[in-house]
């Protein structure tokens, strides 16, 4: 019998993976994953999401291998790679779930061309969002651009349970020579930091992999979700469910998570933790309509702000520098940084704060931010990074203003009341070692207000 190959991309999972269960149906299995730095447009990932990747991939062949399906690791330009991966195997159908980035959508019909033209099946699944992009649409037919009426409509729409995972004994047997092949781990590839290993924080912040993940959110659905409402915007408690990476990498579906979600007794915290889903939702129907996201400003009358590019050696450089490495003298903006690069991971109320410390404080463009994020951050998403950090900036989606500026001391007294996490990230905060304030919160706020009203006054 022809084996069916799974490649998997933002999937790394076992369960609820309709792209598996599909190869599986066929007979039998072998799963792919390619990491792609060559594809014209394919964002390289950063440094905190490859080692991410890198223990995830372990993960998700162990998991494959106690249903007996082999894992094969391949790099290069991802429609090359399949298809060579599929001649070897003489496979008879490709399966995958999708993905809604630009460049990745142009190598996956390079694929599904390069698969019709060679007679091998080749089929795609939705599994990642819980609404296809595309599907939910305003009375005229287009995108939503604001939230709460976005969120509405998907709401209204039927979603799927998630499913199981498949049974065991559906693996294929390679040939020799790739079977060679399938023994190599990650470790080629060189994802892990070494000199220096920086890493060190973020193995004791985080378990990478699908039974974490689940575990984690049973452990969230059993308990912090009753409090949720009031908690998660307190970065001094464990309010929120730290699900963002397994997520990202698809170690769990939303299907899942919705799932437990509905049989938790979460009170209101269930709706107010859907509506972050719905965010998730809303970010990748954002990219999907914006390819260009990361780049360009979706609000195109921000592209004459005069946001700074800090070049080297310039004073910009290093504000921007002293903020990536919590120096800026602004405590809850040096606490989220520091755990940022200590963790691979922020609160969300010290991420919207932190990252307008630097847009309208500091006067640098987001899209500096958006990088040193891209870098630091395990959960680091091509969709929710860039959508939220415009929307941060005021010239994303939704109705975030610019004019509304976060003052980084008021939040910290009304979320971080007794100063646990500021003591924890900065301990030497309010002590004659640590630094003044880079810049004067009032002055730049009003700096910042007027560059608006200049931009305005110029249309
Ligand atoms: P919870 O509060 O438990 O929320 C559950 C899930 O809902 C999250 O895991 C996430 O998938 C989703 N979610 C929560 N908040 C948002 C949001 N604002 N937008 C979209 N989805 C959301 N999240 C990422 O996963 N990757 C990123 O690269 C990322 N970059 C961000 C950059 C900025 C400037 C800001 C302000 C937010 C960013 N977020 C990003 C969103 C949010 O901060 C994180 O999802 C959240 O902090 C993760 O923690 P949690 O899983 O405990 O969240």
């Amino acid at each position: 019998m022809k084996p069916s190959l799974v490649w998997f991309r933002d999937d790394l999972r076992v369960r609820d993976n309709p792209a598996l269960l599909a190869a599986v149906a066929d007979g039998a299995a072998v799963g792919l994953f390619v990491l792609d730095e060559a594809s014209p447009g394919v964002r390289p990932l950063g440094g905190a999401a490859k080692w991410w990747l890198h223990h995830g991939l372990e993960d998700l062949r162990g998991a494959l291998a106690g249903l007996g399906i082999p894992l094969l690791l391949r790099r290069g330009p991802a429609a090359e790679v399949v298809a060579e991966v599929w001649g070897a195997l003489d496979a008879q159908a490709v399966y995958w779930n999708r993905r809604y980035g630009g460049p990745e959508r142009e190598v996956d019909a390079a694929v599904e061309r390069r698969a019709a033209a060679e007679g091998i099946h080749a089929e795609s699944f939705a599994a990642n969002l819980l609404h296809e992009p595309g599907t939910v649409r305003t009375g005229q037919g287009g995108p939503y651009r604001v939230f709460t009426p976005f969120w509405k409509a998907a709401s209204a729409r039927p979603v799927r349970s998630a499913w199981g995972a498949p049974d065991a004994g559906r693996g294929a047997v390679l040939p020799p020579a790739l079977s060679a092949a399938a023994a190599e781990g990650a470790e080629a590839w060189g994802l892990l930091p070494e000199k220096p290993d920086w890493a060190g924080g973020l193995r004791e912040a985080w378990e990478p992999g699908a039974a974490a993940g689940e575990r984690l959110l049973e452990d969230f659905a059993s308990g912090p979700l009753r409090d949720y409402a009031e908690d998660r915007d307190r970065p001094d408690m464990d309010g929120t469910s730290r699900l963002s990476p397994y997520l990202r990498w698809g170690h769990l579906s939303p299907f899942q998570v919705r799932d437990r979600l509905l049989s938790a007794d979460g009170g209101p915290g269930s709706s107010v933790f859907a509506t972050q889903l719905g965010w998730r939702e809303f970010c990748w129907h954002q990219l999907h309509e914006h390819p260009h996201l990361a780049t360009a400003n979706l609000r195109p009358e921000f592209d004459a702000f005069p946001w700074a590019w800090p070049q080297d050696g310039s004073d910009e450089a290093a504000l921007a520098d002293g903020w990536r490495h919590g120096r800026t003298g602004i405590e809850l903006v040096d606490a989220g940084q520091r755990e940022l690069w200590a963790t691979g991971w922020m609160h969300n109320r010290v991420r919207m704060v932190s990252a307008s410390f630097l847009v309208k404080n500091l006067g640098i463009h987001w899209r500096v931010g958006e990088a040193w994020f891209w870098d630091t951050l395990v959960d680091a998403d091509a969709a929710l990074n860039p959508a939220n950090w415009q929307w941060v900036a005021g010239c994303g989606a939704d109705a975030a203003p610019f004019f509304r500026i976060f003052n980084p001391d008021t939040q910290a007294k009304k979320f971080d009341p007794e100063r646990r996490y500021v003591r924890r990230w900065v301990p030497e905060a309010g002590t004659p070692a640590y630094p003044k304030p880079v810049v004067d919160l009032g002055a730049s706020r009003r700096r910042a207000l007027e560059d608006l009203a200049s931009l305005r006054a110029d249309r």
